[in-house]
């Protein structure tokens, strides 16, 4: 039966409330405090683990404690220094560039247009989001795997392509809520709707989901 859009819209805020519920204290995965480190946690978690990420993050920001420090940093010190997360080279030369032109270009403050932060090396279009989601509180929705993943399961979208999954969410979940439902779905696809084998017995919104084994 097809599903009318009030009752999907109905469907998605019963959804939005009990993960709420259920992650209580979701807030975005990776460690930062403060913009330019946000940045650098998001360049540095390019086919690395959040785990990881959060570990080597927070050595790091006790290290290079500004933009300043990463943009006249010893090149080779800081790919040691994340060498952990993998393509430590590339990642350096990414950090320290970005930094620099923040420094150079932006006064030390991180852009506030998704065109300038798309202009800064390793920033790509969910990096820039997140920011201007987190720092600047700008409505958006972070399309990661496990957005595409559970989005599908939830029967939001039929679709792989993220620029249509996010016009779906758009349609179908409220604005002020977008940031939050990012959160939820990246815990929730991480602790029980994961990737092999979805805990659906385990799962709170199983009796909204139309994937659901149990
Ligand atoms: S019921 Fe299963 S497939 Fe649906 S969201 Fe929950 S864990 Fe994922």
């Amino acid at each position: 039966m097809i599903e009318t859009l009030v009752r999907k819209k109905q469907r998605a805020s019963k959804i939005f409330s009990l993960l709420k519920r259920k992650y209580p204290y979701s807030k975005y995965h990776l460690y930062y405090t403060s913009p330019h480190e946000l940045l650098v946690a998001n360049i540095l978690s390019d086919h690395c683990t959040r785990e990881r990420v959060n570990t080597v993050a927070k050595k790091l920001f006790n290290k290079y404690h500004s933009s300043i420090d990463f943009a006249y940093c010893n090149l080779d010190s800081l790919a040691e220094d994340i060498r952990s997360t993998g393509n430590q080279n590339n990642k350096a030369k990414k950090i320290k560039k970005a930094c620099y032109i923040i420094v150079e270009k932006y006064n030390g403050v991180v852009p506030c247009s998704i065109d300038d932060l798309l202009g800064l090396p390793g920033v790509g279009k969910e990096t820039a989001k997140c920011i201007m989601g987190e720092i600047y509180n700008v409505p958006t929705i972070l399309i990661d795997s496990h957005m595409v993943r559970i989005m599908k399961l939830l029967g939001f979208t039929r679709s792989n392509d993220p620029k249509k999954i996010e016009t779906e969410i758009i349609d179908t979940f409220e604005k002020k809520i977008w940031m939050k439902l990012s959160y939820l779905i990246n815990d929730h696809g991480t602790a029980v709707c994961v990737d092999r084998k979805p805990h659906c017995k385990a799962c709170v919104i199983n009796k909204l989901c139309p994937s659901s084994y149990v």
